[in-house]
């Protein structure tokens, strides 16, 4: 059995990629090996689905634009006869809330969301407590209120981009792909329990569990599976009119329903590895419920209804996505490392790799994103800190 393309892990990354393939070039076999088409443990299936305009670097901005005008038409375009994918975008907005430490990088920010053209608001202490009477702004100096920002239906995605793909000829195999084969500098195809399948190119596209397929390949992606809870909470406080929140620690509050919150905080103490029992209640008592009741008091009576883990791949040089070809092996490429925000991402960089794969120009470039900097040890970093 052999492919033009061998595509590892039929994610979001691994879909939307397929999907570009066949998009833009019919002609192409394309396979795509996903160990478990349930995607139970997904990062793309426990994902909080946020999409937002407002980071620092400019890739990383045109990238989420990018996914916004995707979503205006994405239904319509990923239409086939069994299914309409709906992924409902609701832009209820973002407001990221600044202390002084983190001012410097938000008006940083801030300037290069304007100067693309981006509908981001700076708001001062006394325009959020008039806006968003539930918030105290003690500590703050102010946020930053992107109106377009939101949540999406990461499922509905996931199925669009897969649904379409094997329309258009992509072969979804039940496989795991337990290594990847080269020869003479080159891929030559991908390892299962049982065979081997030959390809002209491989995309490594496996989430957390891609560092572990390229390690034998002498490849040491500073990436780890990070675990993260995520808890919904019922509260007193209605979700209508109001965004999601997030505190300058990185703690944040996501409208889940009419009083209903998704809650999370990402800390450097999160369990490194391949767990997905989600963290007890405990934690959410200690840590994040007082932290999040200080900035909004009315989240004092809250209730812990169900919670949920998954698996950031976090990119421990600079947080942000490598993807394109590996240097010295030709057609093995790599689409990882996202660090929590690489749901968001999937539609630019599957568009990206495809474009790589063929060696077709490049809509929006990103090779700043390349794996020669994590081989060089040079980081690009989105700012300081938060990796949410
Ligand atoms: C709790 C949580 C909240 C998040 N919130 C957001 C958010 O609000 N916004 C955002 O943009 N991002 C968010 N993210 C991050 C985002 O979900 C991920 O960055 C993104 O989904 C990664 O997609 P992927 O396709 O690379 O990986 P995955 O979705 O993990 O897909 C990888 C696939 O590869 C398969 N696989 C693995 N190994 C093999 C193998 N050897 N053979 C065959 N198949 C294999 C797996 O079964 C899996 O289906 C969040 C993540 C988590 C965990």
């Amino acid at each position: 059995m052999a492919f033009d393309v061998v595509i590892v892990g039929g994610g979001i990354m691994g879909s939307s990629a397929a999907y570009h393939l066949l998009a833009t070039d019919p002609t192409l076999s394309v396979a795509v090996l996903e160990r478990d088409p349930t995607y139970r443990f997904a990062s793309t299936a426990l994902t909080d689905g946020n999409v937002r305009i407002q980071f620092n670097l400019e890739e990383n901005i045109r990238i989420s634009r990018y996914t916004m005008q995707v979503l205006e038409t994405f239904a319509d375009e990923m239409e086939t006869p069994a299914f309409r994918p709906e992924p409902a975008p609701r832009h209820e907005g973002n407001l990221f809330l600044v202390d002084e430490a983190g001012r410097e990088a938000a008006m940083s920010g801030l300037a290069t969301q304007r100067s693309l053209g981006c509908r981001v608001e700076w708001l001062d202490a006394d325009a959020i407590a008039a806006a968003f009477p539930a918030l105290t702004t003690a500590g703050l100096v102010g946020g930053t209120f992107g109106p377009d920002d939101g949540r999406v239906d990461a499922n509905a995605m996931l199925r669009g981009y897969r649904l379409k793909a094997i329309s258009l000829g992509a072969e979804y195999l039940a496989l795991e792909a337990t290594g990847i084969i080269t020869a003479s500098g080159r891929v030559t195809g991908v390892t299962t329990p049982t065979d081997t399948i030959g390809a002209g190119a491989v995309l490594v596209a496996a989430g957390a569990w891609t560092p572990g397929l390229l390690t034998p390949l002498g490849i040491d992606l500073p990436v780890i599976p990070v675990m993260r809870t995520v808890y919904v909470v019922g509260s007193t406080v209605a979700t209508a009119g109001l965004p999601s929140w997030f505190l300058p620690s990185g703690a944040y509050a996501l409208p889940e329903g009419a009083r209903t919150w998704a809650m999370a905080w990402s800390r450097d103490t999160d369990p490194i590895g391949f767990d997905f029992t989600p963290a007890g209640h405990h934690r959410f008592e200690d840590v994040l419920w007082p932290e999040l009741a200080d900035h909004v008091p009315a989240f004092d009576a809250l209730r812990v209804e169900s919670s949920w883990a998954g698996l950031y791949d976090v990119n421990t040089l600079d947080g942000n996505a490598i993807v394109g070809e590996w240097p010295g092996i030709a057609g093995l490429h790599v689409a990882v490392g996202f660090s929590g925000h690489g749901f968001q991402q999937g539609p630019a960089v599957g568009r990206y790799l495809a474009e790589e794969i063929r060696g077709a120009s490049h809509a929006l470039d990103l090779s700043r994103f390349g794996p020669q900097r994590v081989i060089d040890g040079v980081p690009v970093l989105e700012h300081a800190g938060r990796i949410i």
